[in-house]
Parts: structure tokens; C-alpha cells; sequence
């Protein structure tokens, strides 16, 4: 971590243990674009980036796909500074794409609870797309609140607060090539 972040020398950082490298990433990512490739040979979907978190992954994961496929991008509210998911999920920008009878593959960062693409998939629906499938980075399945299965998923924890390639805490940390396990 040490060698992509200069902290202050004065800041409080807490511990930093690598749960990805950036190499590992890379590898997930080209046999997940892999079988989104093959999964969706004869069609063309709309992936839908969520915001902010997904962003990286997000390019990495479209440049290494064989079919042709359109863009954009969704916000959803964060969590503020807080590490845990109240449930309260408000869009903060919507996709401005056409959604009707489009096949539609959401990317997101990491589910926990479930309650964030719960509650994404349910909106997208009323667009009457043709259909909707969920590619995440994260699943973190153990603090699941209500079932929730992602159809694409790039690596799996069952605990933990996570950071990089993406993933932030308080805004920081997005930039970092791995992704790490913050123990406060
Ligand atoms: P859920 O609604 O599934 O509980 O929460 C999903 C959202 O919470 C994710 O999109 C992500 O923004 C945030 N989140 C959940 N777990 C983590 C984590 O370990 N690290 C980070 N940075 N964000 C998380
Ligand atoms: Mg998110």
C-alpha cells in the first residue's frame, strides 16, 4: 500500500492487508469478461456502471470484452463517511440510455446487505428492459439482509471493510491499484 499512498506522516492510517494484488484483479477480470462474452454473443447490452465505486473496474472490465456493447452510469447515494448500509438507497443521477427492451448488465463494487441492487434492479425493471443481470466485484456474502444473487461475480469475501481499485472509505483510497482489508 505504502508504495501508491503518501500519508501525512502525522495521519492516523489504519492497517492495510492486501486481499487482492493488482495482477490477481487482472486475472478475474479478463475470465469474468470471458464469460460475459460468451453469455451474451448474439446480443447487445447496456452495462450500467454504478457510481463511484464501480468506475475502475468498470473500464477494466469493458476493454476486455469481445462483443459489442453501449455505456452509462448510475449514482446512487453513499453511505457518507459512515462503513455501514442504512438501506436508505437514493439515485443521485439516473442513466439518460433508452432501457426499453434492452439486455441490461449492471456493474457494481461490492454487494453486502443486498439492499443497494435490490433496490437497483427493482427501478431498472420499470424501464421494461428485456432483461437485467448483476456483475459485481465483491459479493461479501455473510451480511447478506435479504437474498440477493448476482449473476457475474469477480471475487468473493465474507467479511470485511474493503478499499482500492474503486472502493473508498471517506472519499479516500479509490486510487489504489489492489484491493485491501481496512482494520480500524
Ligand atoms: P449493500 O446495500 O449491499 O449493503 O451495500 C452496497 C454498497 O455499500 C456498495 O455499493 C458499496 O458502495 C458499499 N459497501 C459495502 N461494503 C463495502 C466495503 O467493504 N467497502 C466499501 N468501500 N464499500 C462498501
Ligand atoms: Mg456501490
Amino acid at each position: 500500500m505504502n508504495d501508491h499512498l503518501q500519508q501525512p506522516a502525522n495521519a492516523e492510517t489504519p492497517e492495510f492487508i492486501q486481499v487482492l494484488s493488482a495482477n490477481a484483479i487482472h486475472q478475474k477480470v479478463v475470465h469474468l469478461a470471458r464469460r460475459i462474452s460468451a453469455d451474451y454473443q448474439n446480443e447487445r447490452p447496456l452495462l450500467i456502471g454504478v457510481l463511484k465505486g464501480a468506475v475502475i473496474f468498470f473500464s477494466d472490465l469493458i476493454r476486455q470484452l469481445t462483443i459489442p456493447v453501449s455505456i452509462d452510469f448510475i449514482q446512487l447515494s453513499s453511505y457518507g463517511n459512515s462503513e455501514a448500509s442504512c438501506g436508505d438507497v437514493a439515485f443521485c443521477s439516473q442513466v439518460t440510455s433508452d432501457l426499453k427492451d434492452r439486455p441490461l448488465l449492471i456493474v457494481e463494487d461490492i454487494i453486502d446487505t443486498g439492499l443497494t441492487m435490490d433496490k437497483l434492479v427493482k427501478h431498472l425493471w420499470t424501464f421494461e428492459p428485456e432483461s437485467i443481470r448483476v456483475c459485481t466485484l465483491i459479493d461479501k456474502y455473510e451480511r447478506r439482509e435479504i437474498e440477493f444473487k448476482a449473476d457475474y461475480v469477480c471475487h468473493e469475501v465474507k467479511t470485511g471493510f474493503l478499499v482500492g481499485y474503486g472502493l473508498d472509505y471517506a472519499e479516500q483510497y479509490r486510487q489504489l491499484p489492489a484491493i485491501y482489508e481496512l482494520k480500524f
